[in-house]
């Protein structure tokens, strides 16, 4: 694969920087990424993909775009309301980067169909806000041994962090889901739109440099970030010797029997 003059040009910021040049270039084209959630996270970080010239870039979500996603979700805008968020989503990446591909998958994550999708691609994105996909999501990129660059929000708060690599997964820091009463949605607490912004920033960053191979990844360490007193805190996290994320146990994630995730368009 060569690179045609439009897009040499195109990416002229990236080239010129000794760690991407034009091989890291036609790397990043040549590359797959699935973002699970495409709102407050899911937006920037594709956004951010799409512009980088990730040459395919999957988009999972199952919703439909509402007026109150608006303060924050920036990738949809007035006129999209009503519409599904996968498809708003794409039309707006492709009109950034033509250059690139977007596969559209118009559902949940689930156990049906996490091994599928975590399969067709490079490096996963959890932009999810639901904790039952994040687990699922988990499980099957710890089944895969894919990366999976997680970032949550939560009021002005926000933590970003990078499974796999060596480093631990999600369950080896939170081995269960917390009941769901006792975890609140952003519509019950709210978050200000600049601190999805913030993390989703930061989660595209780290799947150009895993990408790239360039750099320092976040594998084993946990950014806690407060917007409102403005920190950022680091906290090592390590592999928990009994999680089953642990080489050579891998099979001791649960396997699901079945598979298959009805897509849409591609292209
Ligand atoms: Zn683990």
């Amino acid at each position: 694969m060569t690179l045609s003059e439009e897009q040499v040009l195109r990416y002229s910021r990236n080239i010129v920087l000794d760690q991407v040049g034009k091989r890291g270039q036609i790397r990043l084209l040549n590359s797959s990424v699935l973002v699970v959630g495409t709102g407050g996270l899911g937006s920037p970080v594709s956004y951010y993909l799409a512009a980088a010239g990730v040459g395919r870039i999957g988009l999972v979500d199952g919703d439909v775009v509402d007026l109150s996603n608006l303060q924050r979700q920036i990738l949809h805008s007035t006129r999209d309301i009503g519409r599904q968020k996968v498809f708003s989503a794409r039309e707006k990446l492709l009109a950034l980067n033509p250059d690139i591909t977007v596969s559209v998958h118009q559902c949940m994550l689930s156990e049906e169909n996490a091994d599928a999708l975590v399969g067709e691609y490079d490096v996963v994105v959890d932009a999810t806000d639901n904790f039952a996909a994040r687990y699922i999501m988990n499980d099957a990129c710890v089944r895969a041994g894919k990366y999976m660059v997680h970032g949550s929000i939560f009021r002005f708060e926000g933590q970003v962090t990078v499974f796999g690599g060596g480093g631990p997964c999600y369950r080896c820091i939170y081995p269960a889901a917390p009941p769901p009463d006792l975890m609140p949605t952003c519509a019950q607490v709210g978050v200000l739109g600049a601190v999805p912004g913030v993390i989703g920033s930061i989660q595209a960053l780290e799947v150009l440099k895993i990408l790239l191979d360039a750099g320092r990844t976040l594998s084993g360490r946990l950014i806690l970030f407060n917007g409102l007193s403005m920190e950022f805190m680091e906290v090592e996290v390590q592999p928990d010797p009994g999680c089953p994320c642990r080489e050579g146990t891998r099979d001791a994630v649960a396997r699901p029997t079945y598979n298959g995730c009805q897509k849409g368009n591609r292209g």
